[in-house]
């Protein structure tokens, strides 16, 4: 790197006790750039190639996440990288299972499209108590134990969208390695994401965070909650904030971060770029700032899609995107050119509050009642 520019470097943590350390900040890929549909492989390429240079070489996926396209972009990107160069987690997508032999049968197919040749990390994906009986039914643990004495897998872990009671259980269960909770000061009391970061902590695990900024929640908030970070700060960006507030909680590993634009990135490493801890005086301008978005009464979806497809069609996610921007005050006339834009059936006016949608959403959000107070206010 003689000639080459010098990259500020990401700060970094040792992980446990040992000479491995992991960067403070990770790249999701759940949320990749998008261009007609699909992952905008340029953009992201870059966003590869300046997370690397900066140090932050942990990359976050799953065999869902863009219905497979980002392990297989893992694939034609990341191997172009000396393999312990990055570490690379995956996880087994226990709610696509429909028999034990898809333990063998979609970790293969991981190999294959990521070109990895193993995993540092392993995780089972999305556990909650159903899922949680269906791994014990396919004996996934058992699978992914013998994947690690093969070389395969390096660590073991799952990521849990699910009741305290249960992460409770199952993290007793095994000596895990790593395990991925949401963790976000919007969602520190609202969904118990103390109690489950003190679950984990109290058993020594350490803890790898999603949805730090709430799926871009905490960056869009409302204009009042805005104007709080704004004058304690005017020079950095509200992510910054929910993101040093997630990394600042000593048991956190690494925080995961979806990034889907350069612009996006580049200030996440600049957050990280030295990490800095909050302050308790920055403690107390999160606390107002929460009060205040809070009074907005924005709808807390972070555009997961893990209650999608609806039976009829509905496009959730973008639904309640735009109520929430018109409750952060985008004019009803504009939100409406919006929504009318949109196909019939994927206007909220469609849903006939069968209820599927609500049983899936980790954020336990009454998906049906948002559509019929969306499909009213577009009257
Ligand atoms: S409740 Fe409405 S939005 Fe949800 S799955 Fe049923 S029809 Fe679709
Ligand atoms: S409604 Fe729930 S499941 Fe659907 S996108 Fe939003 S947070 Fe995710």
């Amino acid at each position: 790197m003689d000639n080459a520019e010098k990259v500020t470097q990401v700060t970094r943590r040792p992980y446990r006790n040992t000479d491995m350390t992991m960067p403070r900040l990770g790249f999701g890929m759940m949320r990749l750039p998008e261009k007609d549909g699909k992952v905008d492989e340029e953009t992201a390429e870059k966003m590869v190639a300046k997370a690397m240079a900066a140090g932050c070489n942990y990359f976050d996926t799953a065999y869902m996440y863009h219905d497979g396209e980002s392990e297989r972009f893992v694939g034609r990107v990341l191997s172009k990288y000396p393999r312990e160069s990055y570490y690379l987690t995956t996880k087994m997508p226990i709610v696509m299972m429909k028999s034990e032999a898809d333990n063998e049968r979609i970790f293969n197919e991981q190999l294959e499209r990521t070109r990895a040749g193993y995993f540092d990390f392993y995780f089972m994906h999305w556990l909650n108590e159903t899922h949680w009986e269906k791994a014990k039914q396919f004996k996934t643990l058992d699978f992914m134990k013998k994947m690690q004495a093969e070389g395969k897998i390096r660590r073991l872990g799952f990521s849990f969208h699910g009741e305290l009671e249960t992460l409770k259980k199952i993290a007793e269960s095994y000596p895990w390695e790593l395990v991925q909770i949401q963790l976000n000061y919007l969602d520190w009391e609202l969904c118990r994401s103390k109690e489950q970061y003190d679950v984990l902590t109290k058993l020594g695990i350490p803890v790898s965070v999603m949805e730090p900024l709430k799926g871009g929640t905490l960056v869009r908030l409302s204009p009042e909650a805005k104007k709080v970070f704004e004058k304690a700060n005017p020079n950095v960006s509200a992510a910054s904030w929910g993101l040093r507030y997630v990394a600042s909680l000593p048991n956190v590993q690494i925080v995961l971060s979806g990034m889907s634009a350069l612009e996006q990135m580049e200030d996440n490493l600049r957050t990280f770029s030295p990490f800095e801890p909050l302050t308790d005086a920055e403690q107390k301008v999160i606390a107002e700032a929460l009060a205040a978005y809070r009074k907005s009464g924005a709808v807390p979806c972070t555009g997961c899609r893990y209650c999608s497809p609806c039976p009829v069609g509905v496009d959730i996610p973008r639904n309640l995107a735009l109520l929430n921007q018109v409750k952060g005050g985008l004019p009803l006339f504009h939100a409406k050119l919006v929504y009318d834009a949109m196909s019939e059936d994927k206007r909220a006016s469609s849903c006939v509050a069968c209820g599927a949608c609500k049983k899936k959403c980790p954020q336990s959000i009454d998906i049906p009642k948002y559509m019929k107070e969306i499909a009213d206010t577009f009257k």
